[in-house]
């Protein structure tokens, strides 16, 4: 049967079986005191209290990954500038920084540790298809011992204090970058937040700024492609239309599924196919389900929503060549926000299982699960 051996190939010890395009692995060093050289469950431990404010059970370390088989993810800096919300005591661990100076000096920070695990072994930042390419090489000879390959991006574009210094950003390593995260940006308007905790109006739809418009022939110039995740809709139509780059989505589910303004649109996702770009699904269960709520039960999410939303894409692109996963894991929630099969990060993998019950050929699930990725990026990397 067709089916099993899929399904074989991600339960087998010691193969490259994913590529995550979005995780927050320094803002969880950083921000939440997680050190992600350690093992998940030793993260876990030392959180025993459980889930504090924007930080759930611990799903993700480098540890998780090398043992779960997935071999390269996009991981962020992020850091808000958001002059006008006032600081205040609820809102201090929000991460609005009063100007983008201060954006820039934490997402250095945020670079720092990543190189710092790179040096010590843990992780590769991977700059250029060429590394891309051998990097995947060694985790097909060596899995063991071949570090996370991670590309870096930006979740909001803030930490550029100006347009032109992006040319700074990229000679560091930086890859590639969404605009705006929840709310409104130096450069763009952001997807409203769940929750009105970023201190504005819950509606921030509206158009790019100034220094928007001004960053996009930059970034084309450069040749980094444009991550359109979290972009308000009418943002979303101005930057696609005027940005001539490659442009793909890191982690957003579908609006026609789970209505929500944080997930596309179809117009949207068709745009991003008819450009060649991918869409990554994060793994959380309210983007997925619009019913699930803060204190639904776990359980009321399965991989089976994941799949609805795949099946989704690939019926609007007419082939499986333009979904990935982006899952967003630990990205202020943990397992107790993510599908009925999560415990950790490596239960990804165990969405081949339902998309082979549903069938997917063996070709297409190693599409969705690494393949589309790997290619995308082989092609946008310098
Ligand atoms: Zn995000």
């Amino acid at each position: 049967m067709e089916s099993a051996s899929a399904v074989s190939l991600f339960t087998m010890p010691g193969m490259m079986k994913l590529f995550d395009a979005h995780l927050d692995m320094a803002l969880n060093a950083l921000d939440h005191e997680r050190d992600q050289t350690l093992s998940v469950s030793a993260l876990r431990e030392r959180e025993a209290g459980g889930v504090v404010d924007g930080r759930g059970i611990a799903t993700v370390s480098v540890d998780e990954l090398k043992q779960g088989g997935c071999g390269v993810v996009l991981s962020t800096v992020i850091a808000r500038s958001k002059p006008w919300v006032k600081a205040t005591r609820e809102n201090i661990h929000d991460f609005n920084w009063p100007d983008p100076s201060m954006a820039y000096g934490v997402a250095m920070g945020q670079l720092a540790y990543y190189r710092l695990l790179q040096t010590r072994g843990q992780l590769r930042i991977l700059e250029s298809a060429g590394s891309l390419k051998r990097h995947l090489a060694e985790w097909g000879s060596s899995p063991g011992t071949t570090p996370v390959g991670l590309v870096l991006t930006m979740e909001g574009a803030d930490p550029i204090v100006e347009p032109e210094q992006l040319r700074d950003w990229h000679a560091v390593g930086l890859r590639t970058l969404m605009l705006a995260h929840f709310g409104k940006s130096h450069y763009a308007h952001g997807t409203p937040a769940p929750e009105s905790r970023q201190g504005e109006a819950h509606d921030t739809d509206g158009p790019l700024t100034d220094r928007g418009r001004a960053l996009l022939p930059i970034m084309h110039e450069l040749g980094m492609p444009l991550d359109l995740t979290h972009t308000a809709d009418q943002s979303f139509a101005e930057a696609a239309d005027l940005f001539e780059g490659r442009i793909y989505s890191s982690h957003t589910a579908c609006r026609a599924i789970a209505a929500m303004p944080r997930n596309h649109t179809d117009a949207q996702l068709k745009q991003i196919i008819e450009r060649d770009g991918v869409i990554g699904l994060p793994l959380f269960n309210h983007f997925l389900n619009a019913a699930y709520e803060e204190d639904s039960p776990k359980e009321m999410v399965t991989y089976a929503y994941v799949a609805d939303h795949i099946d989704h894409i690939c019926q609007l692109a007419g082939s499986a060549k333009h979904v990935g996963i982006g899952s967003d894991a630990d990205g202020g929630f943990g397992k107790e926000h993510m599908p009925a099969e999560l415990d950790t990060h490596r239960d990804i993998v165990k969405l081949a299982e339902v998309l082979s019950q549903r069938g997917y050929s063996d070709d297409d699930i190693v599409a969705v699960m690494r393949g589309n990725w790997i290619n995308f990026f082989s092609e946008t990397l310098p």
